[in-house]
């Protein structure tokens, strides 16, 4: 559902597909640069940082600042500037040749939004293990945010699984509630940031259990435990936990950019260094795009960077001169 304010007769000069940290900062350059714009999401404002209890590394911060509030600064600054967000799911776009206005329809509607540019900075959704038990428990046992789900195991044993800077920042988190934290990890050596590897070694709830992998997860009407397999020896384990938390990563999971723009092996959207896609007119930016370092800053410099290459093909498509 489109907000009433905003208009379908408009031709926007740009839309920003995402309303995480990339496709907020785009607004806010779209909008500074005096462009017009609206942003869609589909869910809650903030993506993946929205769930996060703590940053550390995001500069001007010392101490941190919880994922919640710096999206909420970030939504605010970008609202001041007169960034406009539609609440509602892209199910499809069209989009024209070289110049042609671009059509985006969202949820059921007929009638599309229409723009000169697209910012797609559509992010990420989780990986799952795909393993017998987990989509049966889940919202029973299994969980993907420890910030949501946390509490409900309080003096309880639980599993977190993966060995990125996620399954440990969230694993560390949940040591404020569960008595014991088995994280259970494919290798022998972790891909999380060293940092936080020293803080789960030294957290005495924390077990780890490496080169393993879960094989199933069970219980009667909850979890009950989770079937591990070591895969050096082979030998599988019963582990009696209430919840276990997925953490083993994200994956690009939209599809209405499919046969328009180029898309990695694994789904990522490949992008230039000004944030072109291989479609005119069309950028990206953030998580969703093909790149090595996944970080908040840098999902910030990609919008910034995005916006800037759509305010130069907008202008062009106008006749405008850039100054
Ligand atoms: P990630 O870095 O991709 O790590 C995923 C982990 O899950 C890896 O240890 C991987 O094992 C494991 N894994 C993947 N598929 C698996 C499967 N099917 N079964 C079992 N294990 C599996 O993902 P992430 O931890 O979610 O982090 C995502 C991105 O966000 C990263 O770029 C991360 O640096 C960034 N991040 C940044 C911050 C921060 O800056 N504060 C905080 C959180 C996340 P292998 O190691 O064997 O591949």
């Amino acid at each position: 559902m489109g907000e009433d304010s905003i208009s379908k007769k408009d031709i926007y000069d740009v839309i920003i597909i995402g309303g995480g940290p990339a496709g907020l900062t785009a607004g806010i350059y779209a909008t500074r640069a005096r462009l017009s714009a609206i942003l869609i999401e589909k869910l809650a404002i903030g993506g993946q940082v929205s769930l996060t209890d703590r940053i550390e590394n995001y500069p001007g911060f010392v101490g941190g600042v919880s994922g919640p509030e710096l999206v909420q600064n970030i939504e605010e600054q970008a609202k001041s500037f007169g960034m406009r967000i539609v609440s509602g799911e892209v199910t499809r776009i069209d989009p024209g040749d070289e110049g042609d206005i671009k059509e985006i329809f969202v949820d059921e509607e007929p009638e599309p939004y229409r723009c000169l540019s697209i910012i797609i900075a559509a992010g990420n959704e989780h990986r799952r293990l795909g393993v017998p038990g987990e989509k049966e428990f889940i919202g029973k046992g299994v969980s993907y945010c420890a910030t949501c789900d946390g509490a409900f195991f309080k003096d309880l044993d639980i599993a977190v699984v993966g060995g990125g800077d996620v399954a440990l920042e969230e694993g560390i988190f949940l040591t404020r509630f569960a008595k014991k934290i088995y994280i259970i990890h494919r290798r022998d050596r972790l891909r999380a940031t060293k940092i936080l590897q020293e803080r789960a070694f030294s957290s005495n709830k924390i077990e780890f259990v490496l080169d393993s992998v879960v094989d199933e997860i069970f219980g009667q009407t909850t979890v009950d435990g989770v079937k591990v397999r070591n895969l050096k020896t082979g030998e599988g384990k019963a582990l009696e936990v209430n919840g276990i938390f997925v953490f083993i990563g994200w994956t690009p999971s939209f599809s209405f950019v499919d046969g328009i723009v180029k898309r990695s092996e694994d789904g990522y959207i490949i992008v230039d260094k000004e944030m072109r896609t291989s479609r005119e007119g069309i950028f990206a930016c953030g998580d969703c795009c093909k790149k090595d370092l996944r970080q908040i800053v840098t999902a910030c410099g990609d919008g910034a960077t995005a916006a800037y290459s759509a305010q130069h093909y907008a202008e062009r498509i106008k006749g405008q001169e850039y100054i």
